[in-house]
């Protein structure tokens, strides 16, 4: 028995001592986003990552998008008594990251079918869902009014059709309006959505939005919810969102004293920066709550009846959480530059291409060498390189590089261009993994493809 003992005790001092040297898998990640990436323990568990899962890899931390949820919740519970958040899916349709915002009690915006059964698939009632598109087809219009889901009307012409779909169903469709508030948020062109001439929404402006709802009032089988609005994203002030509030507590009080409308909520969108630089300090949720809550108790005032104030985040939720873990292929000196060439590309992380968007990196288990790089994409693209001019410590062939802030409009973003199985996603719980989506093979490039033999 003794023996035994002793025995087992000699077993667990490695295990003991390892653990001293090692940190958690949620510790590393924080290390790597605060440039610790050199660092040897930070280095060992990205590449445990690597050799488990392979790259490129999307990881995310479950305490970051909780985290946030909280932070989310906290800043607006106590100013605002009648609250419902809700997460737009779009950035992260990962079933397990949804899962993880459904857990905390926020509620689904969605921009298609595929993005409702998702919803649905996770556990949303129909009933618990928004759905937004300017442009949703005839399928989709059916499938949201038999689930009861809101929808989120984008024209005159949409109002039409679900009016017909829903008398076919014999039900009443319920809806909001997308208004278009005319404010620019001082984002980027490519996601900002609530300036004038945008695709999305029914113009204030020339009382486009005011005829909808006095249409919309006339029909019996449509019921008037709510407004809806959302002015872009990626916004970093307090300002656009005051404004635009300001602009719909009139428009909400127009609709009750003209048409006698009371609605159940006013939903102000997404669009919550977050910083993807270091140092970069932005509108908190504290910030954006408190400028908020003098705009909207006044116009409650005024108005008579609070409706309930909707937010529906999306990038907050998700985009601090993901790393995408990507391994060097070469390294290639030109006359004019240095290129690291990696294992992912725009196929895998969109955003860099596609909004010239920054995002940091790191390379794992490097100090040395500090040099000007790219790091470029695997795919046949002049365009796609992820990283522009960066000083980093010096890569060779073999290491890893891990690209921060990658939860948000990645993965689900990514395609299968130049025909590249998606990567796998995990999630990463203190210092457990679970693959929450694993990594496509080569058969299922063909899967769909009727020819192939
Ligand atoms: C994309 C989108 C959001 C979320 O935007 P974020 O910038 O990720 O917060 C919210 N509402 C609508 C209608 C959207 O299209």
């Amino acid at each position: 028995m003794s023996i035994r003992h002793f025995g087992l005790a000699l077993l667990l001092v490695p295990a003991l001592q390892a653990q001293v040297t090692t940190t958690t898998l949620h510790d590393a990640l924080l290390a790597a986003r605060a440039d610790r990436a050199g660092e040897p323990a930070v280095a060992a568990a990205f590449q445990q990552l690597a050799k488990e899962h392979g790259t490129p890899l999307y990881i995310y931390d479950q305490r970051y998008i909780q985290g946030q949820a909280a932070a989310l919740r906290s800043a607006f519970a106590p100013r605002f008594p009648k609250l419902r958040i809700l997460y737009a899916l779009k950035a992260n349709t990962n079933p397990a990251v949804i899962g993880l915002l459904r857990a905390e009690g926020i509620g689904a915006e969605v921009v298609s079918q595929g993005e409702i059964e998702t919803a649905l698939k996770v556990g949303y009632q129909g009933t618990e869902i928004m759905f937004t598109s300017s442009s949703k087809n005839p399928a989709e219009i059916r499938r949201a009014i038999e689930l009861g889901t809101v929808l989120n009307v984008d024209s005159m012409d949409e109002l039409g059709q679900v009016q017909a779909e829903a008398r076919r169903q014999l039900k009443q469709a319920r809806i909001s309006f997308r208004v278009n508030p005319g404010v620019d948020p001082h984002t980027i062109h490519q996601i900002n959505t609530g300036i004038a001439e945008s695709k999305f929404g029914l113009h204030l402006q020339g009382g486009l939005a005011f005829k909808a709802y006095a249409a919309a009032k006339a029909m019996p089988e449509i019921r008037i919810e709510g407004v809806h609005c959302h002015i872009g994203s990626q916004i970093t002030e307090t300002e656009g969102y005051t404004l635009t509030a300001t602009k719909m507590m009139t428009f909400v009080k127009e609709l009750k004293e003209k048409l006698g409308l009371k609605l159940d909520f006013v939903d102000l969108g997404g669009g919550l920066g977050i910083p993807y630089t270091d140092g970069q300090t932005l509108m908190s949720p504290e910030d954006l709550a408190k400028a908020l809550e003098p705009v909207w108790k006044a116009g409650v005032a005024t108005l008579g009846y609070e409706p309930t104030l909707w937010l529906e985040p999306g990038r907050f939720f998700v985009g601090g959480s993901g790393f995408l873990l990507t391994r060097v292929n070469t390294v290639k000196e030109t006359p004019i530059k240095t290129f690291v060439n990696v294992d992912a590309g725009f196929n895998t992380l969109m955003r860099p291409v596609m909004y010239q968007a920054y995002h940091r990196v790191r390379v794992i288990g490097r100090t040395q060498d500090v040099q000007k790089v790219d790091i470029a994409g695997d795919v046949c693209e002049t365009g796609d390189i992820l990283a522009e001019a960066r000083l980093l410590p010096k890569a060779k062939a073999g290491d890893l590089v891990v690209i921060l802030d990658a939860g948000a409009y990645g993965f689900s973003m990514a395609s299968e261009y130049n025909a590249r199985p998606l990567p796998e996603e995990v999630l990463v719980d203190g210092d457990a993994v679970r693959v929450i989506r694993r990594r496509a093979d080569f058969p299922e490039l063909f899967r769909t493809a009727t020819s192939a033999k």
